[in-house]
């Protein structure tokens, strides 16, 4: 039920961090993985067989999907993992930064999805990574908020337009993540503990803890799961008063 063999699956955002964890843990389950990321190379060789491909997703993404789909037939599996964080409410740059956020939190994963799409038999999935920030506002970065926000109701109209097509879409939301995009809040002991002890289960989230999820909603086990919102938060969400 969980096994991905024999499924083409493209992984956006794959060259370290959350996205190479999970181009990798497809590969593990069985599929034929193509990694996206706009780095020459993954910064640390996959364990799996993985295919590389540079690529910028708020570039002309079009070529490349329709080149896998030419290469292998068929795209089974999309996950838009690749994203950035351009903090920053008032300075000069927000205006910038909150439009380059969209384009590539939000038109980027569209764009991915518009080219995946004719390409998907019955039966694929659509996994966009997203964020607790989806879902509760956190501080001093709008255009992640927004781009995150939209992306989590993007999820669900997509779910509507594909649904007759049997390909679902689904929001994979993580809570606080140890990886580059992370790295500040982590390595400070005050911001930390803060986001540490808001868990229910007093631990950041490692990369490897969003892996079971991503591949329950890649494979057939979520086979009647469309439109919903995964958190991976260790409970981050659930917790009221801390
Ligand atoms: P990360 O370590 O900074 O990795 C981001 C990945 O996205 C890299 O592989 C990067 O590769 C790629 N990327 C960025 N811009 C790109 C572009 N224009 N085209 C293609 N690839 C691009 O971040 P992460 O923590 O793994 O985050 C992965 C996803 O999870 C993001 O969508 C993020 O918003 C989400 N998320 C993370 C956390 C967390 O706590 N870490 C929490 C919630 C959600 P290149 O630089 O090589 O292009």
């Amino acid at each position: 039920m969980f096994s991905l063999t024999g499924k083409i699956a493209i992984v956006t955002g794959a060259s370290r961090g959350i996205g190479f964890a999970l181009a990798d843990g497809l590969a593990a389950a069985g599929a034929h993985v193509v990694a996206i990321a706009r780095s020459a190379q993954p910064r640390v060789p996959f364990s799996h067989p993985v295919q590389y491909i540079s690529a910028d997703v708020s570039g002309a993404i079009g070529e490349v999907f329709a080149g896998v789909a030419q290469a292998h037939g068929r795209i089974d599996i999309l996950v838009n993992a690749a994203g950035i964080t351009l903090p920053g409410a008032q300075d000069e740059a927000a205006l910038a930064n909150f439009e380059r956020s969209l384009q590539v939190n939000l038109t980027a994963p569209f764009a991915c999805c518009l080219a995946a799409r004719p390409h998907m038999p019955p039966g694929s999935s659509i996994i966009n990574v997203t964020s607790i920030g989806s879902i509760v506002g956190l501080p001093d970065n709008p255009g992640y908020a927004a781009a995150k926000g939209g992306l989590r109701m993007l999820t669900k109209g997509l779910a509507v337009d594909y649904g007759s097509s049997g390909i679902r879409v689904n929001a994979l939301a993580p809570g606080y993540i140890h990886t580059d995009m992370t790295a500040k809040s982590f390595s400070d002991p005050v911001l930390h503990e803060q986001r540490r002890a808001h868990t229910c289960l007093g631990r950041w989230g490692t990369v490897d803890d969003l892996l079971g999820a991503a591949i329950f909603l890649a494979s057939n086990a979520s086979s009647y799961i469309t439109g919903h919102d995964l958190l991976v938060d260790g409970g981050w969400t659930a917790k009221g008063l801390v």
